[in-house]
């Protein structure tokens, strides 16, 4: 039985056969180069762009198809089966237009966001530490001061994936001088004056994925570059999307290990069959994760919520991450227990799915964040 993604009313077939088709001839005969030589996959993304796969949260007057969060989950899911350090790269750069589209700046929204959405450009997103600071967790990296006609930006942030010079990212600083509070969210050009985008370190996932650290020296940021300010309920207002796509990268993992397991039940499922985690069992799991998954995408839509979300809804989306992450895991670990010596060896589909499966669990928001944010939720 073959592990193909149960069709989805409101997703696009004939985006999700484009993006197949372009993970079958581009992204596939460049695994293992993604993987072991850090080779990025620039024109994939670009032609991901031109599908139209970056746009599904925006209406058609900036470029976008209108389509919402599920295409955009099940296209990244379709490209992480293959190689889930591209998927990341997928929400990484789709999460750059989220901001955009949904922040206060007609300048980005007209001038910057086309070259996003077309995959011209590389989105990206410094968005970890601020996630983290806004849950308690860690003091905001960015510091920021009001001058005339914008901010200017200081500090450091230790990762940014999909970055390049000619690219963006989105970051928060905070007002030294502002008092509590007081923040800024803005998006920044890789070629900034004062910005360095430096080695990121080498790392046991995801070197192709280009991360790099981004060290902010007086970088001016003008008013034009703000996505918003004060910018907590613009962030309460995006959260639930950011949260809920990177699921799509994650469902990708999981469906590939499910995959992984059938192959090795051809050799050695007389003996397989006695694992705890089966098919037969991680299956349902799966489907029932990405059916909920899907219904929580189509209520987020494109995003256009104009009052705060509701905290079920924030909830819900809380979950169905965490849900993810643990499944991964579990999932790439029953895939090697299942595939045996074979799934042992350096740089095989399963050594590459148990790396990228502790991603899905360690990447803002990681486990204990989920957990800490579901705590917290139920306390109030
Ligand atoms: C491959 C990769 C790609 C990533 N891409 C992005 C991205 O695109 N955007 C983004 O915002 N974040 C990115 N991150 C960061 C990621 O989302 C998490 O923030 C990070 O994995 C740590 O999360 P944690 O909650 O487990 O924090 P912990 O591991 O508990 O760490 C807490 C904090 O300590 C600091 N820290 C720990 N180790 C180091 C180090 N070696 N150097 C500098 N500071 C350190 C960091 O500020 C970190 O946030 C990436 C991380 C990795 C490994």
């Amino acid at each position: 039985m073959p592990i193909t993604s149960a069709p989805v009313a409101s997703a696009d077939a004939d985006l999700l056969t484009c993006v197949a088709q372009l993970v079958r001839q581009e992204l596939a005969p460049q695994i293992e180069r993604i993987d072991r030589d850090g080779v990025f996959p620039r024109d994939f993304m670009a032609h991901l762009g031109e599908a139209g796969v970056y746009g599904a949260s925006c209406p058609a007057e900036l470029g976008g198809t209108e389509r919402g969060l599920t295409e955009v989950i099940v296209a990244m899911e379709e490209v992480a089966k293959t190689c889930m350090s591209t998927g990341f790269c997928v929400w990484c750069h789709w999460v750059c237009g989220y901001y955009m589209r949904h922040g206060q700046s007609e300048f980005l929204k007209r001038e910057v966001l086309p070259l996003v959405l077309s995959g011209e450009r590389l989105g990206a997103t410094g968005m970890s530490n601020p996630m983290k600071h806004f849950a308690g967790i860690e003091s905001l990296n960015l510091s920021a001061k009001r001058v005339e006609g914008g901010f200017i930006v200081n500090g450091a942030l230790p990762w940014v994936s999909n970055v390049a010079r000619d690219g963006f990212f989105g970051g928060v600083g905070r007002l030294q001088d502002g008092g509590d509070g007081e923040y800024v969210m803005f998006i920044t050009p890789g070629d900034a004056s004062g910005l360095t985008l430096g080695d990121g370190g080498q790392f046991v996932a995801l070197e192709g994925s280009s991360t790099k650290s981004a060290i902010f020296r007086d970088v001016f940021v003008s008013d034009d570059w703000v996505l918003a300010f004060p910018c907590e309920p613009y962030i309460a207002r995006i959260r639930p999307g950011f949260i809920l796509g990177q699921t799509g990268f994650g469902l990708g993992v999981i469906a590939a290990c499910l995959a992984l397991m059938e192959r090795a039940n051809k050799r050695t499922g007389h003996v397989n069959c006695f694992l705890d985690d089966r098919t037969e069992n991680l299956m349902p799991e799966y489907e029932e994760l990405r059916a909920r998954i899907l219904r929580l995408a189509d209520e987020i839509g494109t995003g256009d919520i104009e009052q705060m979300p509701p905290k079920r809804l924030l909830r819900d989306c809380v979950q169905a991450r965490l849900d993810t992450s643990e499944l991964a895991l579990r999932a790439s670990q029953a895939a090697l227990l299942h595939a045996g010596a074979g799934g042992y060896r350096l740089g095989g589909s399963v050594d590459r799915k148990l790396r990228e499966s502790y991603f899905v669990a360690i990447v803002t928001p990681a486990t204990k964040h989920l957990r800490k944010m579901l705590a917290s939720l139920d306390a109030t």
